[in-house]
């Protein structure tokens, strides 16, 4: 069997004894159980000179790291990819501060990945990168002479053409995702908004809408929705009941109905926004003061960026005023919490809550969104109150309650309807989401994404040119399907 090679920004090698990270880690991880392979980044380091790959085994799986210069940090991570990149791909091209040698640090940073990869190539190798730091990795590959199948993911949304056009050299950087043989999306609609960016570039696309060929080169697209891995959060939850975090959480809420929020403190999550509808929900419903606590739970990220800290600031304001306005010497409504908690922890967490909040104004997926309903007792649920913008409501609308972030009123009132909610509809709600869960797990979504790049490319000959809006009315009227390992691309839009 050919060799795996996974590619992503940063590799956290668990240090011997400790489990695997979560997430892709452990996806990653089950992958290589099957067939070799190799999983390369970054490795958190920074060293005088950027260096090559030292390899190191954990279990399964091999690690190659590479260090970085502290110039390479600056331009690459915190410049390029987090100050323009998450910005312009959240639809928040006004808070990106574009900076050309910070592009160039960018491109060299991932010119460097590539000559360090092509050197380990083998022809038959698999490569899957992923993430908006290493857009440009397959290119440079492809300017080696690499004709290697290469799959590329994106975590995070994409924007519509009219946003991307707005990102300076957005073709030397979007358009790089042609070089790839398949690029993956959370969502249709960001898969979507792909295809009508390779049709403002000219591309030729398939009958069935799925390839574009552009530039002598075939790239097929898909959305394939990432998840958690749902039995063990199922597991971590029924068990946190006799923990003694949520003993004492549980002693300290005496009775109350529980709110939680978990996210980094990122503008993209709607903190701000949430915090202002739940002041409208107190203000509105006083026969829930000393009934209800909200918890929410937030580690601090990308504190050298000026736009976190004045967020953090805001945000340590508007609570204050807001315990200040409704709290009495019995009671807070808002509890408010920097630190990071583990993933056992987070799931009795959420087990406890009545109401879970993820209100984002734009999130690619929102792995919170999809542990909160997996940790959910189906004898006795949570609701979930969950924005339209969060690629998790293409999945779990049907049971979620879904608000607009940017409505302060209307979710001051979804978070009344959720506390009052009858125990029969928080039932029939769950019983819409888990499944979905359930049936698409993170190693489901990792073996979908893995079969669709092994498979051979379309014949171009049958391309066509079309007009954008003939193509957009042939996707806007697909029949949604479901998702399952016959057909992972193209659910509804
Ligand atoms: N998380 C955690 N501890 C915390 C807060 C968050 O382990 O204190 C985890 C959370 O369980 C989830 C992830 O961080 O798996 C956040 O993923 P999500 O897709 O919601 O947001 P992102 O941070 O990737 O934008």
């Amino acid at each position: 069997m050919s060799r795996l090679i996974v590619v992503s920004n940063r590799v956290a090698v668990p240090k011997a004894g400790q489990i695997m990270a979560g997430g892709l880690a452990v996806a990653v991880n089950s992958l290589f159980e099957d067939r070799p392979g190799l999983w390369l980044g970054w490795s958190g380091d920074i060293a005088q000179t950027a260096g090559g790959f030292r390899f190191e085994e954990r279990g399964n799986t091999q690690f190659g790291l590479l260090d970085l210069t502290q110039q390479d940090i600056d331009q690459y991570y915190n410049g390029f990819s987090n100050r323009v990149l998450w910005p312009f791909l959240h639809y928040r091209a006004d808070l990106a501060e574009f900076d050309r040698p910070e592009m160039e640090g960018y491109l060299r940073v991932n010119r460097h990945f590539a000559e360090n990869i092509s050197a380990l190539l083998e022809p038959d190798d698999v490569l899957w990168v992923h993430d908006y730091h290493l857009i440009p990795l397959a290119k440079y590959l492809r300017a080696r002479g690499h004709k290697n199948r290469i799959g590329f993911f994106l975590h995070i949304p994409l924007p519509p053409v009219d946003v991307l056009s707005a990102l300076p050299d957005h073709r030397e950087i979007i358009g790089a995702l042609a070089q790839y043989d398949l690029v993956g999306f959370q969502t249709a609609s960001d898969r979507n908004n792909f295809a009508g960016y390779l049709q403002s570039m000219d591309a030729t696309m398939s009958e069935d809408g799925e390839s574009f060929e552009i530039g002598g080169r075939c790239v097929r697209i898909g959305a394939f929705p990432i998840s958690i891995e749902t039995e063990t959060f199922k597991r971590y939850a029924q068990q946190a009941a006799t923990s003694r975090l949520i003993g004492e959480m549980r002693k300290s809420m005496d009775n109350q109905s529980l709110l939680i929020g978990v996210e980094r403190l990122d503008y993209t999550k709607g903190l701000l926004e949430r915090i202002d509808a739940f002041d409208y929900f107190l203000a509105a419903n006083p026969e829930w003061h000393g009934r209800s606590t909200y918890l929410q739970i937030t580690p601090k990220s990308r504190s050298s960026v000026p736009e976190y800290q004045d967020m953090d600031h805001q945000l340590s304001r508007r609570i204050g005023e807001i315990n200040g306005r409704f709290g009495g010497v019995a009671w807070t409504p808002l509890r408010y919490v920097n630190r990071s908690y583990t993933r056992p922890s987070l799931a009795g967490l959420y087990r406890l809550a009545r109401v879970g909040l993820v209100t984002p104004l734009r999130d690619g997926m929102n792995l919170v969104a999809k542990e909160f309903v997996a940790a959910q007792d189906p004898a006795d649920p949570g609701v979930l109150v969950l924005s339209r913008f969060a690629g998790a409501s293409a999945e779990l609308g049907e049971g979620a309650l879904l608000v607009n972030p940017f409505d302060r009123d209307a979710m001051a009132t979804a978070i009344a309807q959720a506390l009052e909610m009858p125990l029969a509809e928080r039932q029939a709600r769950l019983a819409a989401m888990l499944p979905i869960v359930e049936a698409n797990d993170i190693y489901h979504w990792a073996d979908l994404f893995l079969t669709e790049l092994s498979k051979p490319l379309a014949d171009t000959r049958s391309f066509r040119r079309q007009s954008t809006i003939d193509s957009f009315r042939r996707i806007a009227l697909r029949r949604p399907a479901p998702l399952s390992r016959d057909n992972p691309v193209n659910q509804g839009s």
